[in-house]
């Protein structure tokens, strides 16, 4: 072990955080995570339902709200790159049809277990119950004080603390606003009563003052206080109060096929949708058309509106908008522009994926780019 050997701290012992760590120690430093909570990824294990979707295949740029930023980390680690690391670890993966990659054995606590074997094999510290306050500079080296009074040195930090955190700001940072994203949204309901716990493939756009910005085909499930599923989640990155969601609940037909599909089972009455949708669609789209009128009819089956009210479900949102202020820290080694032997990561910069494996793609990814880089600068 050299005398020089780096000492690298990581705040946050999530997803982001793990990787740092050991990409720190296999470049040669002695790295030491400092968890808050009693243990160390706890947050993964809740990932994916429990099955922790890990990465996407493939990951864009554009998949993220700063496309730009990103670009550097996501050439470096691509899906097929961080799926290797992965590999090396000894974890198993697939990619299911959508593109979307879990552990073979279907449980997240299988990427935990190989990220703490290796950080075990490394000599990578875990030091859990450490919540650290507030951070500065002493004599060339970062100073670290925790919430129970107690301090410690080191070469380099690594905020990798998460969503909502606020200590790049301690740290001299800009903080970009935070919001919860990746959630349910709270709609109007009239034009959705009743189809509670229902689901149905839809093409979903996003209306702002009548002009489309976002569509995408899925799953919509229909919930008392507005929409959930992997679209609307999607949907949540960009939707404001006000904006207008509009489902086309058949969205592989077009409309001369539809309108003659509909015209030729006028006869059927009140059961016209009996066989195409679940029951309770088919009344809510007749009481939406407000009768047996073939244009309505056909608007209320591909252009079913809701007005956005906001977030559904903040406590249970995936992921935090906001966060360090990305202009900030070189995209290339995520070091901070102002304090250097500082590193952000993760969620704790204001970055956020789509939904399907993008955030902890990018929570990895760029752990795993800022470990190296602390270790090496
Ligand atoms: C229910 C749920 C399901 C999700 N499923 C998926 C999914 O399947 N796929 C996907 O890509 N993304 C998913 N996400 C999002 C993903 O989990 C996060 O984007 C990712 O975990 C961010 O990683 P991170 O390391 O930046 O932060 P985190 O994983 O949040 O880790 C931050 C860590 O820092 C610690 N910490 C915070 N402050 C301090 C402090 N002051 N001192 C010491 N420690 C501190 C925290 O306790 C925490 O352990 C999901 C999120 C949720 C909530």
């Amino acid at each position: 072990m050299g005398k020089n050997r780096k000492t690298v701290a990581v705040i946050g012992g999530g997803a982001g955080g793990l990787c740092a760590a050991i990409a720190a120690a296999e470049a040669g430093a002695s790295a030491v995570i400092y968890e808050q909570s009693s243990r160390v990824g706890r947050k993964l294990l809740k990932t994916g339902n429990g099955r922790c979707n890990l990465s996407h295949d493939p990951v864009y740029r554009t998949d993220y709200n700063h496309p730009d930023f990103v670009g550097a980390v996501l050439e470096r680690w691509d899906n097929a790159a961080l799926l290797d690391f992965f590999a090396s670890l000894g974890l198993l993966t697939v990619t299911d049809g959508e593109g979307r990659c879990y552990p073979l054995s279907d449980t997240a606590s299988s990427v935990l277990d190989v990220l703490r074997l290796r950080c075990a094999e490394l000599g990578v510290e875990e030091r859990c119950g450490r919540e650290l306050r507030s951070l500065g500079q002493r004599r060339g080296r970062w100073v670290l004080r925790f919430a129970d009074g107690e301090e410690a040195e080191c070469d380099r930090v690594i905020l990798a603390s998460g969503g909502g955190s606020t200590l790049a700001k301690e740290a001299g940072h800009r903080l970009v606003p935070f919001s919860p994203i990746l959630c349910p949204l709270r709609t109007e309901t009239a034009p959705i009563r009743g189809l509670s716990g229902l689901r149905a493939r839809a093409a979903v756009t996003l209306l702002r003052s009548g002009e489309a910005i976002y569509t995408e085909r899925g799953e919509v499930l229909f919930r008392d206080y507005g929409l959930s599923g992997i679209v609307i989640l999607n949907l949540s990155r960009l939707a404001r109060t006000g904006d207008v969601i509009s489902l086309n609940l058949m969205p592989g037909w077009d409309a001369e096929q539809l309108r003659a599909l509909l015209a030729a089972r006028m006869d059927r009455g009140s059961e016209l949708f009996t066989g195409i949708f679940h029951r309770r669609i088919g009344e809510a789209l007749l009481r939406q058309a407000g009768g047996t009128e073939l244009s309505a009819l056909l608007s209320a089956v591909t252009d079913l509106r809701v007005k956005v009210e906001g977030c559904g479900d903040a406590a249970n949102a995936q992921v935090t908008r906001g966060g360090a202020a990305v202009e900030e820290f070189d995209p290339l080694t995520l070091q901070s522009r102002l304090r250097e032997g500082l590193y952000c990561i993760g969620e704790a910069l204001d970055i956020d994926g789509k939904c399907g494996g993008y955030n902890l793609h990018w929570a990895f990814a760029s752990g795993l780019t800022a470990g190296r880089s602390a270790a090496n600068d």
